[in-house]
């Protein structure tokens, strides 16, 4: 059984990181998608809203869980037998994070590797932060936020800006 992990904040989940999930749920028998409890990070969503989004734009994969958890990634991965961790792979300065985010998993747990994957090029510059910038200035998001959930991220946005 393959059975991978794909964590993130998910602050929205854009079109970038569905297409990542299609893309895995394709080679993988089972993919969580892990929305990250982060008390020291400050998210536009609460955890629930985070987590009702991700269900709604996934709810045709019926291989893809999706979860809140407080637990390290690493430790979360274990507890659901998973060898894989997934990330995206846009930039240098993604490069760089994962790079250390890799070496540091390794350290905890030297049998769960990471694959990485590269957007599509449509998806090549988008970003959570960037998307709500652009719905703060009233910019048209449709291609940049999933159908099944663009109303309601939008209203959420500008009611909280
Ligand atoms: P963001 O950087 O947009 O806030 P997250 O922290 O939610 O994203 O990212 C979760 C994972 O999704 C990370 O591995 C990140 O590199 C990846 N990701 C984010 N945006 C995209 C995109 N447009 N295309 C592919 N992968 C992406």
């Amino acid at each position: 059984m393959k059975i991978c992990v794909y964590p993130g904040s998910f602050d929205p989940v854009s079109n970038g990181h569905l297409n990542i999930i299609e893309r895995i749920a394709q080679s993988f028998d089972e993919v969580y998608v892990l929305i990250s409890l982060n008390p020291n990070k400050k998210y536009t969503f609460t955890d629930e809203e985070r987590l009702y989004m991700m269900k709604k734009v996934t709810s045709h994969l019926k291989n893809v869980h999706c979860e809140l958890s407080e637990k390290l990634m690493i430790n979360y991965a274990k507890e659901k037998n998973a060898k894989i961790i997934i990330r995206g792979l846009r930039n240098i300065s993604d490069y760089d994070d994962e790079m250390t985010r890799f070496q540091f998993n390794r350290t905890i747990n030297e049998n769960i590797d990471t694959f990485f994957l590269f957007p599509t090029m449509n998806n090549l510059f988008l970003s959570s932060s960037a998307i709500k910038e652009l719905i703060i200035f009233d910019a048209d998001v449709s291609e940049y936020l999933p159908k099944k959930i663009l109303e309601f991220a939008v209203k959420i946005i500008k009611e909280r800006k």
